[in-house]
């Protein structure tokens, strides 16, 4: 298995060698293949990825990535979207569920949903003019994209409750009726039961009844926007992974940006990371190793080994150690 491991920038740097180490305690057979790619490339080079990158990354398995700065210049191309675009990776998965011993902000303490968003169209579509009194962006909505999400929406309610949330604003959005549309479609030809929800209200209701969601399928910006909505439910940035996936490639991250505030501290929240590296390690087929990391993340946190974001004083690497540790010795007594 070959991955491709871009830390990126700003906290990017500092999760991904936690991540390594959670990864490296398996002993897995990986070839791993260390890409510098982002905002302080195309600050030092010019380029933030080059052709040679893409490359080397389509001939990975898969890719690990940590988070990148994307400044607002407008001669600067957002990695991430070009990634999604060329690796086709269409759907992003960004499951929630409260860990045991995190302190949530709100009182709603059971909840396991997971947001399902489209990751190569919409707002994100590219297509976007820049004059001087007026700015244009072009919302492109295939049927396509839209098929094929609610295709993968309807694939991960299957093995839950087998219920669907379709999220727009068809309401005003003619491009969100058409994308309401052809999920309603799919999920009709697949026999799963389904609501609808305009993305106002679901932002809303996310927050009051968490509890009442099993899969959220919606577009590529809406999708953005919930996800955080979700992460401040579930108890913050730093505890919450995603896979962007496609029929060929791959690529897991946390949900969190470089974090400029807290970058070059040492103190981010490695969390996000590891339990990409967990959805990684599903991807893979190895849920046995999925589930020994799952239980270290929980006992790691259930003895108040924390970064401050979640009240504690430990490092970025005191998480690491302290999860690697525990995993080695969960891993003995599996083997
Ligand atoms: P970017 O411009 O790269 O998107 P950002 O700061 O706008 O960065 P995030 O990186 O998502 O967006 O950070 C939002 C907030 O959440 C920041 O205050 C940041 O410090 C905090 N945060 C994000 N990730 C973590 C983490 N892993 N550990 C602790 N705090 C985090």
């Amino acid at each position: 298995m070959k991955i491709a491991i871009v830390p990126g920038d700003g906290i990017g740097r500092e999760v991904m060698p936690a991540a390594l180490a959670v990864l490296d305690a398996f002993g897995l057979d990986i070839e791993k293949i260390p890409l510098e790619i982002g905002y302080g490339k195309w600050k030092r080079t010019g380029s933030a990825i080059t052709d040679e990158d893409m490359s080397i990354i389509k001939e990975c398995d898969c890719v690990l990535f940590g988070a990148i700065t994307t400044p607002p210049d407008p001669n600067y191309k957002s990695v991430l979207m070009r990634l999604r675009k060329e690796l086709d990776l269409y759907a992003n998965i960004r499951p929630f569920v409260p860990l045991a011993n995190v302190k949530l902000p709100c009182n709603k303490k059971v909840f396991d949903f997971v947001i399902v968003r489209e990751n190569t169209e919409g707002m994100y579509s590219g297509i976007e003019e820049l004059h001087e009194d007026v700015a244009y962006t072009t919302r492109v909505i295939t049927r396509k994209g839209s098929q094929r999400i609610a295709e993968r929406a309807c694939i991960l309610a299957k093995g839950g409750k087998k219920h669907i949330t379709i999220v727009h604003k068809a309401n005003v959005l003619k491009s969100d009726s058409f994308f309401r549309d052809v999920c309603t479609g799919v999920a009709k030809r697949n026999g799963i039961s389904f609501n609808e929800m305009l993305v106002d209200a679901m932002a809303y209701d996310l927050i009051l009844r968490p509890e009442k969601y099993d899969v959220i399928v919606t577009t590529n910006l809406f999708g953005d926007i919930l996800s955080d909505v979700a992460a401040a439910l579930a108890g913050g940035l730093g505890l919450c992974p995603s896979a962007n996936v496609g029929d060929r490639h791959a690529l897991f991250e946390p949900i969190h940006g470089s974090a400029p505030d807290i970058a070059g501290k040492g103190i981010a929240n490695p969390i996000a990371s590891i339990l990409s590296v967990r959805m990684m390690l599903q991807w893979m087929g190895r849920e046995k190793d999925a589930q020994v990391l799952g239980r270290a993340v929980d006992s790691v946190i259930a003895k108040g080994i924390v970064t401050p974001d979640l009240g504690g004083s430990y490092s970025t690497m005191d998480v690491s150690e302290a999860l690697s540790k525990i995993m080695s010795e969960y891993l003995d007594q599996v083997h």
